[in-house]
């Protein structure tokens, strides 16, 4: 008796010992991207060479500012970013939407896991001293519906097996962007979420699109040119509406109008209205201007002097292109679209598609980087629902159709990886109901489809087993001292599933090339 009681109270210390120095860097506060910089160079210096620091591009810049470096840290046995091992590669990313603050901390959390148990040959436990691969090693005869049970167990083994690279900040434009006052507010306060891409400068000239989704080789100029445009009541102390209407500018160019104001401009029914009005006819616009329609104007018939408007501020720079709408496949889609049609193709839309195909200089960064390594499996994380989901992000009917994954299919290897990630991050049940119950879904809220998707692309052009994992309910940024409380429990939710994932990626070095 004891010998047990001693053995249990070594255990707690040894586990107290082990685990207690990853999701730290939460609870120091709010930070920039130059802040995580540094604190990724910190974790190298002391990592007796399980870790290495180097950029893997530089942000476009925005304006006059210059480009920012986009860090990622490289950790495995004997670290070099100079001399590829050809090891397999896991690589984990977060921030590709500026706006959602607790993933590079996920990501910080997990590069503290891997470096804290570098040497730990033990089975590796989450912060409650659970087992992350809990059925390695009991011999249990695999059939097609088994569940899934990676070779590898302990850290030591793992960066032994493959290397991780871990980019915090994929998009280190748009996440300082979004700790300024102004990027903070934006879209109803859920905080800026492209890059800074000036598009002013990139679409100079409008474009005017027709029903099916083609591009007029010169604007009609016979029809009223619609708009997405924002809704500015703070005149009358209220908010600036974001994407909110769509204003049609006059065949003669001499007036602008508010259309249809009480359609959503989210549904397909508005693309369709833009479309079948006749009296006079009408067309989908864009350019590299953000429409802002005030609210003092809808006195007079809704209809009003364009030369007064562009006085009053009508026209403003856009920025910023959707870097998870950037990717090369299915980057033009049209059908099952519509109601996404003009957001994706309007510069000033939070979801704005971009010029082209990885036009942006941080998608093709990460083009570059995936060609140069052995990548196998990938981790985008994002904020706003806690859901594992797999590709295809593009359409809720059509499924992955490859095997190469090592299952029955590729879809059914997804759904139950995603799934075994959901149970372990509901495993560990934090007290806070908006950091619980995640879900494996194809897409987002079951619904969501989205085009030129980041995991869409890794696993279908590089056949990568990429998936997005959504860490926050309804949530993106926060103030200082919620921070500092809810985001540590974010992060270490969150690594388990995490570790767990890179063991089952590690068995995908063994598949034979495609
Ligand atoms: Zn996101």
């Amino acid at each position: 008796m004891k010998r047990s009681v001693i053995l249990t109270l070594l255990f707690s210390v040894i586990a107290a010992n082990a685990y207690a120095g990853y999701c730290v860097s939460g609870k120091r506060g709010l930070k920039t991207s130059a802040m995580i910089n540094r604190y990724l160079s910190d974790l190298a210096d002391n990592s007796s060479g399980f870790a290495v620091v180097g950029s893997v591009g530089t942000t476009g810049g925005s304006g006059t500012e210059k480009g920012k470096k986009i860090k990622a840290i490289l950790i495995t046995e004997n670290a070099s970013w100079n001399k590829d091992s050809g090891k397999p590669t896991v690589i984990i990313t977060g921030a590709i939407h500026g706006n959602e603050w607790a993933t590079p901390e996920v990501c910080l959390g997990i590069a503290e896991y891997l470096l804290e148990n570098k040497d730990n040959a033990d089975p590796a436990r989450d912060d409650k001293g659970l087992l992350i691969n809990g059925g390695a090693g009991q011999g249990m005869k695999t059939t097609a519906e088994s569940p899934i049970v990676p070779r590898i167990t302990s850290i030591k083994q793992l960066l032994k097996t493959i290397q991780v690279i871990i980019i915090p900040v994929f998009n280190p434009e748009g996440y300082d962007y979004s700790h300024t006052q102004e990027g903070k507010q934006s879209y109803y306060g859920a905080g800026w979420r492209p890059n800074r891409v000036d598009q002013m400068a990139l679409m100079p000239e409008e474009r005017c699109y027709r029903e099916d989704g083609t591009l007029y080789e010169k604007p009609p100029t016979d029809a009223e040119h619609c708009f997405l445009a924002d809704y500015d009541d703070t005149a009358s102390d209220g908010d600036l509406e974001e994407e909110s209407v769509i204003v049609c500018e006059s065949v003669d160019r001499k007036s602008i109008s508010l259309f249809a104001p009480e359609l959503s401009v989210a549904s397909a029914e508005m693309f369709d209205a833009v479309y079948s009005s006749t009296d006079p006819s009408r067309v989908v616009c864009v350019s590299g201007e953000r429409r802002v329609w005030k609210e003092q104007w809808s006195a007079d018939d809704d209809t009003i002097d364009l030369a007064g408007a562009l006085q009053e501020g009508y026209l403003q720079k856009a920025y910023g292109v959707d870097l998870n709408r950037n990717f090369q496949y299915k980057w033009d889609v049209v059908d099952g679209q519509k109601h996404l049609f003009i957001r994706t193709r309007s510069p000033s839309s939070r979801m704005y598609r971009g010029n082209g195909v990885i036009s942006e200089q941080e998608t093709h960064a990460m083009e570059k980087l995936v060609a140069e390594r052995n990548v196998v499996a990938l981790i985008d994380y994002h904020a706003g629902s806690t859901q594992v989901l797999y590709p295809y992000a593009y359409s809720t009917r059509a499924r992955v159709e490859k095997n190469i994954l090592g299952g029955k299919s590729d879809y059914d290897v997804f759904r139950r990886v995603s799934e075994k990630i959901a149970s372990l991050l509901n495993r560990h049940g934090g007290k806070d109901t908006s950091i619980i119950g995640y879900t494996a879904a194809q897409n987002y809220n079951e619904t969501s489809v989205g085009s030129g998707v980041a995991r869409d692309c890794y696993y279908e052009t590089e056949g990568i087993a990429a998936i997005n994992i959504e860490v926050h309910d309804r949530r993106y940024t926060y103030e200082e001292a919620e921070y500092m409380k809810v985001v540590p429990e974010i992060c270490k939710t969150n690594v388990p599933g995490a570790i767990w994932f890179l063991f089952w990626a590690a068995d995908l070095g063994n598949r034979a090339p495609d």
